[in-house]
């Protein structure tokens, strides 16, 4: 039976990505711990993820960059678990087909959310994934998100596999997953309905419980 990884943010958790106020209270705390004092625009760049100018402000405001990026990542998902704790964040229903796979075959999370995300979430969900890898709390770590095959990769190597299925909802999903050589399944969710199928994607799937019917049909 084929090894199925899934993506996490329009997968598992409700909406395509994390809410920017997540992120920008993040920076703020972060900034706070570190008693730096940028100027408002400043402030408005360390709240996103521009890594050239974080780089620079960094260096200007003689503030560490790594420690400033590792505590940002920390209380991102702080607020990322509070919101999902507080079912302010969602889970999609159809969940439960994971859950099923899991008992048949090999399963994974491999998203470009946080690593310590991930682990909550697998946890939060009680989806039992043989691999579970997120993004490292660094800025290298940062720039190996998909469409870069980095966590992919790394997590078929783990499991000693080296073909399977990723299923996403964003097109750097499939991109991702034909880098790392695996068959693709493009997820339909209410955000991406507009969106064109990357015509590359091995499978469009309504939901997540056609992803059992998939893995079940005889390799022609
Ligand atoms: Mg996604």
């Amino acid at each position: 039976m084929t090894t199925v990884l899934f993506d996490m943010d329009g997968v598992i958790l409700e909406g395509p990505r994390t809410d920017p106020q997540v992120y920008a209270d993040a920076a703020d705390a972060a900034l706070a711990e570190l008693d730096a004092e940028p100027t408002p625009a400043q402030r408005r760049d360390f709240k996103n993820h521009d890594t050239e100018r974080i780089r620079a402000y960094c260096e200007e405001l003689e503030v560490d960059l790594a420690r400033f990026w590792k505590l940002k990542e920390t209380y991102a998902s702080s607020g990322t678990h509070d919101r999902l704790r507080s079912g302010e964040r969602g889970i999609y229903e159809d969940v439960g087909a994971i859950r099923e796979l899991t008992d048949r075959t090999t399963t994974g999370l491999v998203t470009n959310n946080r690593h310590e995300t991930a682990e909550f979430v697998a946890e939060f969900v009680g989806i039992d994934f043989d691999i579970v890898r997120g993004r490292d709390p660094t800025l290298e770590g940062y720039e190996r998100r998909k469409p870069a095959p980095y966590y992919l990769e790394e997590a078929l190597a783990d499991l000693g596999v080296s073909d399977g299925l990723y299923v996403g909802d964003s097109p750097k999903d499939v991109v991702a997953g034909r880098a790392a050589g695996l068959e693709t399944a493009f997820l339909r969710r209410s955000h991406n309905r507009e969106r064109e199928c990357p015509p590359n994607a091995t499978y469009e799937l309504e939901s997540l419980a056609e992803v059992l019917s998939v893995i079940d049909e005889p390799v022609l």
